[in-house]
């Protein structure tokens, strides 16, 4: 491929418009008359956030696998408090080391979906191998489960040129991966309506990125978990005041420690204390966006 400077008019358009923000699924009214929807994911990474890189490191393995055994259970228990139900993106070699898990957390009424194979990286593959690995996990977590998962969150939210078209061949409701708007949103690829919703994420709305350090590299975290709790806060304020979407991504192996997990604790109480939200699985609230806009496919 020639330099970007050099490009023509439809290689740099078509390059946009591969996947492109669609209409604003934003519906009329939340379910039950709620001003706004809370969409809280968590992505159980555990240990395939060592194994991605080819790891061989059992220390770092160790830490994923406090992701299963602190994590959930500290974040399980601040939703078991609200009642509230929430949606969890795993890849399948983890669902296979925690199938437990996956089982307890569908029993109870969360959402469990696709969250990539081994946490692969999907730009860095193959048409074929991609499509491979994404149906080999929708089996996988329909075989764990006992549930067909009807969404995806790539890992590292990255997209292929062919992610799309095989998210449309599995016939998914939604994805979440996708920056375009805070709003939902109908996917558009080249032109043309997929039918399929985006619940868009974002980074500033991932716990991962203020938390995160690399024990060799020069940098540390710097943000405190105060600020934290306040970035998240506002960005749900926010949501409540244009009576939209507030979606947040966390990781068991990032806010299930001691220190941290009050911010969801925290959030979960100023969420409650306004009594008009909706905090539902991102299946339940694609499925009402769908509806309510009319898309072909929505139950
Ligand atoms: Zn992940």
């Amino acid at each position: 491929m020639s330099e970007p400077h050099e490009w023509d008019e439809p290689t740099w358009r078509g390059l946009v418009n591969q996947v492109r923000a669609g209409r604003n699924l934003k519906p009329a009214s939340w379910p039950g008359g709620a001003r706004c929807a809370v969409a809280l994911s968590f992505d159980s990474d555990h240990e395939t956030n060592e194994l991605r890189d080819g790891g061989l490191s059992p220390a770092r393995l160790s830490w994923g696998e406090f992701g299963a055994r602190r994590g959930i259970p500290r974040i399980k228990a601040a939703l078991d408090r609200h009642g509230a139900k929430a949606s969890f993106f795993v890849p399948a070699v983890s669902a296979l080391l925690h199938p437990d898990e996956q089982r307890m957390l569908v029993d109870e009424g969360h959402e469990v979906g696709l969250h990539g194979w081994i946490h692969e990286v999907n730009s860095k593959l193959d048409a074929q191998t991609e499509r491979d690995l994404m149906f080999r996990a929708a089996d996988t977590m329909e075989q764990v489960t006992g549930v067909r998962p009807v969404g995806m969150r790539t890992p590292s939210w990255d997209y292929s040129p062919n992610t799309l078209a095989i998210a449309r061949e599995l016939s998914l409701l939604y994805d979440s991966s996708l920056f375009a708007d805070d709003d939902p949103y109908e996917i558009v690829a080249d032109g043309e309506s997929t039918g399929i919703v985006e619940l868009p994420v974002e980074w500033v709305r991932d716990d991962a990125v203020y938390f995160m350090m690399n024990r060799f590299g020069a940098q540390r975290p710097y943000t405190p978990p105060e600020a934290v709790l306040d970035i998240f806060t506002r960005e749900f304020e926010g949501a409540h005041a244009e009576g939209g979407l507030f979606l947040l991504t966390m990781h068991p192996h990032v806010i299930g420690y001691r220190s941290r997990i009050f911010i969801l604790e925290a959030l979960l109480e100023r969420i409650a204390a306004r009594g008009d939200c909706w905090i539902a699985t991102h299946a339940d609230i694609a499925r009402h966006c769908a509806r309510e806009a009319g898309l072909k496919g929505a139950a």
